[in-house]
């Protein structure tokens, strides 16, 4: 979706992915299929480009590193790092005065018990790296659980995170360009089923001043990171209308699809756009919009009558 963005613009992506006849690749002028610790592959594909962005973020330390010393890496390095890491994630948002659940990091078992009695049951056990949709996290309900939750995450390195009884979940996707202009669009809710998101809202139906104060953190962490790229910062939403960044990523995000049909201007534009150094138009959203995810052959099996049905705008990634 990126390299169609790019292509509309006028620029030709070329995809470096492990994975053969992965989606961009599908739609991108240039593709090198190679693994991410392939040094001399990174290096063809740096001096093939003008400059470097990323969608997926379990990119390897080294693998960028490489890439950054030959070409503009956009976002860079570092926030690719704190983003990867949910210790360093939280330190980075607390001491941007961002709140975020309470947390202690979790380096083995006799260090949990103290972490649970600190920040009360239930909690959330996490890996502090590689976690996603719901994997590399377990709850932890009462004593009984936390040897047996250790267990199943450790050795990783672990973070537990108080449970926050949230009242929605929210994300907002926020660009920086080059120049450090920074235009975030509207919050919207999200809905999940197993861990995986399921529907987003466009907008999220809740007060406007929570909209705009969501806004206003995906900004500052925007800015305070000096972003040059788009970002996504998922939050939890309580009872009384409070604020708690849960986690960002650097990269466009599923929650953010809803831009492709109801935006002059698209999240995948908007990231191309502030990757090449281009001005950014306002993140301005001309139609309300609901999201729903296709995930497997169930859902899948729906695509005849969704194409069939008025209204409904279709989006294939092309996985196989
Ligand atoms: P994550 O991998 O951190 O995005 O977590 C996946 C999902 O687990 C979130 O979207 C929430 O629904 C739930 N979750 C994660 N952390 C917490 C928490 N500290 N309190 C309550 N729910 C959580």
């Amino acid at each position: 979706m990126s390299a169609m963005a790019a292509a509309r613009l006028g620029f030709r992506t070329h995809v470096f992915s492990p994975e053969a006849h992965g989606p961009a690749a599908q739609v991108a002028a240039f593709s090198t299929v190679a693994d991410y610790a392939d040094m001399e592959a990174l290096r063809r594909f740096a001096e093939a480009v003008d400059v470097v962005t990323f969608e997926f973020e379990n990119i390897p330390a080294p693998a960028l590193a490489l890439l950054e010393s030959l070409r503009p890496v956009r976002p860079g390095a570092k926030i690719l790092e704190i983003s990867q890491d949910r210790l360093l994630e939280k330190q980075f948002l607390n001491h941007a005065g961002i709140a975020t659940a309470p947390w202690a990091a979790v380096h083995n078992m006799a260090a949990l018990a103290p972490a649970a009695a600190r920040l009360g049951l239930p909690a959330v056990l996490k890996t502090t790296r590689l976690g996603y949709d719901g994997k590399g996290q377990t709850m932890l309900r009462g004593p009984d659980d936390l040897a047996p939750a250790f267990a199943l995450l450790a050795p990783k390195p672990l973070v537990l995170e108080g449970f926050v009884a949230f009242a929605a979940e929210i994300s907002v996707m926020v660009a920086r360009g080059v120049d450090g202009h920074v235009v975030a669009f509207d919050a919207v809710e999200n809905r999940h089923k197993n861990h995986i998101l399921d529907i987003t809202l466009a907008p999220a139906p809740l007060p406007l001043t929570v909209l705009a104060q969501a806004q206003d953190i995906a900004r500052t962490i925007a800015e305070k990171l000096q972003l040059v790229g788009l970002l996504g910062v998922e939050m939890f939403v309580t009872a009384d209308g409070g604020l708690i960044v849960n986690e960002i990523a650097p990269r466009p995000h599923n929650s953010g699809h809803w831009t492709m049909d109801a935006c002059s201007c698209s999240q995948f534009e908007m990231h191309i756009r502030a990757v090449a150094g281009l001005p950014l138009p306002p993140a301005t959203r001309h139609s309300d919009a609901v999201m729903k995810n296709l995930v497997g052959p169930e859902d899948m099996a729906l695509w005849p009558q969704i194409l069939a049905t008025p209204g409904l705008i279709p989006h294939h990634y092309g996985k196989t």
